[in-house]
């Protein structure tokens, strides 16, 4: 396999502000406060997922998880990472902040502290000053346990200017839980308390593991097709459950692409909705990875000809 470069040239779609600890703020609301009841919050939710034995497993709580899974897996791939960590396409601001929300919905804190702190993964992958690296920091620190400590707590408003200044997305990273809360007693209106513990609960649960295991798995299991700085790497296990972001060997490579699948096979349900999307004008200008990258070494990469 080809090892086109050592650089990214998708890398220099965001030039983050050196950033330093004492930049961060605290615009990220209560909750980042207050550390224990954050890993009460974090902890009490796995449990509370444990109480599918207790209730069973009615047809429309089971549906139900499924459905929060995959809206909020895009909540994470499609809205807070290549939207508003890499701006792999555009929108309205209207739409903007509904898909906002809708990440807010996945509990994994507000969209200006997700992005900020994504892009600061990409600056110093693997390196000194990447918030979670299982390389430097091993599997447990990368995978969750970055996400409680208070040097990776607050916000870099400095790292997140281009979306920092809509006042709306502001309120919105403050008060994140609003997403979750509203999700929560969505699923208990519609099925009651099995669908309470299958939506939210398990949903939640296997939807963070899934996600942060691009954290931690993804710089570890899997193969490399670029030469990126970083240990990334492309893991169809990891595509399929974060619907495309598995190839993130891929990503480190192109990372303002609005797919992650480069190639035909590599599939990527994160962009097959963005296309769906774009078909009916909600949002427009996915970017794509040139041909140069997805075929590097050109002629002896090219499928054949049927
Ligand atoms: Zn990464
Ligand atoms: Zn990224």
């Amino acid at each position: 396999m080809a090892n086109p470069a050592s650089t990214a040239p998708g890398s220099t779609a965001h030039k983050e502000p050196q950033g330093t600890q004492s930049e961060f703020t605290r615009a990220d609301g209560w909750l980042t406060r207050t550390d224990m009841l954050s890993r009460s919050i974090y902890w009490g939710i796995h449990a509370a997922s444990l109480l599918v034995f207790v209730v069973g497993a009615p047809l429309e709580a089971v549906l139900l998880c499924v459905a929060t899974y995959s809206i909020r897996v895009f909540g994470i791939t499609g809205v807070y990472h290549r939207y508003f960590s890499h701006k792999g396409y555009k929108t309205s601001r209207v739409f903007q902040f509904v898909l906002a929300f809708i990440g807010t919905m996945a509990t994994q804190k507000g969209p200006l502290w997700w992005a900020s702190t994504h892009r600061r993964h990409h600056r110093y992958s693997d390196q000194e000053g990447d918030p979670h690296s299982p390389v430097r920091d091993g599997f447990w620190y990368a995978h969750q346990g970055w996400i409680f400590d208070d040097k990776w707590g607050g916000t870099n408003m400095e790292g997140i200017r281009d979306y920092a200044k809509y006042p709306e997305l502001v309120w919105l990273n403050q008060n994140h839980m609003v997403g979750p809360i509203t999700l929560a007693v969505i699923c208990y209106l519609v099925a009651g308390f099995p669908g309470l513990v299958w939506g939210y609960a398990l949903s939640t649960t296997l939807l963070w593991h899934a996600t942060y295991s691009i954290n931690s798995l993804a710089h570890k299991f899997g193969t490399r097709r670029y030469e990126t700085k970083d240990d990334s790497r492309n893991n169809w296990f990891l595509a399929l459950i974060t619907f495309g972001e598995g190839w993130h060997n891929n990503h480190h490579y192109y990372m303002a692409s609005a797919r992650n699948g480069f190639r035909w096979w590599e599939y990527d349900f994160t962009y097959y909705i963005l296309r769906a999307l774009a078909a009916v004008g909600l949002v427009w200008d996915l970017r794509e990875p040139p041909r140069s990258v997805v075929y590097p070494t050109q002629e002896e990469d090219l499928p054949k000809a049927a």
